[in-house]
Formats: structure tokens, sequence, C-alpha cells
């Protein structure tokens, strides 16, 4: 099974499936040999927010 790897400031925008609204892309991690769901990032504001913020 596939890991899914989200964008932290997004877990609530996505789903771990292959099917998520941001169309992820399915690599291979050359470290552990997993597959892995890359999730796209569907709102790039909201990790400028955070990072004014901070
Ligand atoms: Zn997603």
């Amino acid at each position: 099974m596939a890991i899914h790897v989200i964008p932290v400031t997004e877990a609530d925008l996505h789903q771990e499936d292959p099917a998520c609204q941001c169309e992820p892309d399915l690599k291979m991690d050359e470290e552990s040999g997993e597959m892995v769901w890359a999730h796209q990032l569907l709102q790039p504001e909201r990790l400028i927010n955070d990072l004014i913020k901070l």
C-alpha cells in the first residue's frame, strides 16, 4: 500500500486517496523503495500566511 504525503498546512483539504482533488503524483521514494503519493499544494497562500504569522 502506498504512502500519502500531504502538505501539513492542508491536512483538511486532502484525503489519503489517489482520487484526491489535488491530483497527487505517484512517485517512487528512492531511499525506501516505497511508492509515495505526493499531494500537490492547493492553497499556496496558506503556506505564506503561516510564514507571516511566524
Ligand atoms: Zn491531495
